[in-house]
């Protein structure tokens, strides 16, 4: 069986084809550009990468750009469309209705429709994936997988803001949680690892990217995440403040004289890794320059560390134990110093890395960081969001 995954960003869309008898990714790649000009660029195992500027002027054109490529002489793995059994979209946001993985259906489609509000960014370009999937490949079976269904199960006093109440009700206002596919993952992988049923450990994933989301997985359910109505909240980002005093906003507003849009971009795409250290969105980057005595780098990077010890010592509280801690997503799997920061001084929650494993450790399979004799088990393992998806294709396709 073949399965090709989908994930729709607004000028891009990437795609893997995965084998779900080996779970090979037989083929994979991104469309940049869209709507904008066109780059494809695709990857076989054993192949050198091929990469084409072509115009896409939508995701419908780009699929089908696609398909061309998975079942072309030259550069193919499939002899024929018919070979892919069936489609799995990534999509970020599924609001209260899309609670688990499910079928696309016109109703789900249209219930998608109604949330772009409350999804402006992500949502357009998911049902555009959607609909581009169906009109090129049609009558083969398509599933969505939502980063928020993950946090279907948290309860209200979890997810409802102490705002006026109607903004809930009337406006959908709420915590929804993203990376939910990730944090579902791992946790599923360290359970696996670790030869124990996951119903019985409490875990704590952190997704480190340049968006980062910490959640709390008790029993093998989430029950609790620092991102929030937005991906913005929550510990600092790439370029993203993460959680600030909501007075700040409207404090700048008035004083500076922002519009809510400018605002907006300060917050998401100003701030930050970037915003505090001036210099770099990327983790790589910013800990070089604190490493090499940049006061603000050195900042910015205490920050983060620091913000991720918080929020792992509260969700420490709210399970009421600790059996686990996951590093995954770039910064998690790869940035020693940043595991190392967020570990130091955690004896107390039984969280102790071994810190000659931390830094030599293997890239690409799960991996074990924990001192020895630690209560606390500490693993870095690596995220497959895309294979989580064929896997829920795989099982919910053919209902
Ligand atoms: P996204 O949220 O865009 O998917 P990623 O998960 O790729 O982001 O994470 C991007 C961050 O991970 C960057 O801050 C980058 O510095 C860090 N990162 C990614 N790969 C590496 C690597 N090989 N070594 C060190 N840092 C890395």
């Amino acid at each position: 069986m073949q399965i090709l995954v989908l994930n729709a960003g607004s000028s891009s869309l990437k795609y893997q084809l995965f084998n779900m008898e080996t779970g090979e990714v037989m083929a994979k790649g991104t469309c940049e550009r869209i709507g904008a000009g066109g780059t494809i660029t695709h990857k076989r195992p054993g192949a050198e990468p091929f990469y084409e500027e072509i115009d896409l002027p939508n995701h419908e054109e780009a699929l089908k750009n696609v398909i061309e490529l998975l079942d072309s002489e030259e550069h193919g793995v499939i002899k024929s469309i018919d070979e892919i059994d069936a489609v799995g979209h990534r999509v970020a946001h599924g609001g209260e209705m899309c609670r688990q993985s499910m079928k696309v259906t016109e109703k789900v489609i249209k219930y998608l429709e109604t949330i772009v509000p409350i999804n402006p960014l992500h949502g357009p370009p998911a049902i555009a994936g959607m609909k581009a999937a169906q009109d090129v490949l049609p009558g083969v079976p398509m599933v969505a997988v939502f980063d928020t269904s993950f946090y279907s199960e948290i309860e209200d006093f979890r997810y409802v803001y102490p705002i006026p109440y109607e903004f809930y009700e009337k406006d959908g206002v709420r915590r929804y949680g993203f990376h939910g596919t990730s944090h579902r993952y791992v946790s599923a992988k360290l359970a696996e690892v670790l030869g124990k049923p996951i119903e019985e450990l409490k875990i704590v994933t952190c997704h480190l990217g340049n968006g980062s989301s910490i959640t709390a997985v008790d029993g093998g359910k989430a029950i609790d995440t620092s991102m929030g109505f937005t991906p913005q909240e929550g510990i600092e980002m790439g370029t993203r403040s993460g959680t600030i005093d909501p007075t700040i906003v409207t404090y700048l507003m008035k004083t500076k004289g922002y519009s809510a849009q400018e605002m907006e971009d300060i917050l998401n795409k100003k701030s930050g890794l970037l915003g505090v250290s001036g210099l770099s969105n990327d983790c790589r980057n910013v800990s070089a320059a604190a490493a090499n005595g940049d006061k603000r780098a050195e900042l910015a990077i205490k920050i983060l560390a620091n913000g991720i010890k918080k929020y792992i010592g509260s969700y420490v509280a709210e399970m009421n134990g600790l059996d686990a801690v996951v590093f995954t997503a770039g910064i998690g799997e790869n940035q020693s110093n940043i595991r190392s920061r967020v570990c130091a001084n955690m004896s107390y929650l039984g969280i102790e890395i071994d810190e000659e494993k931390n830094e030599n450790f293997t890239r690409g399979v799960p991996f074990n960081i924990t001192k020895e004799g630690a209560k606390v088990q500490t693993w870095v393992i690596p995220t497959d969001e895309e294979y989580m998806i064929a896997l829920d294709t795989k099982k919910l396709a053919f209902n």
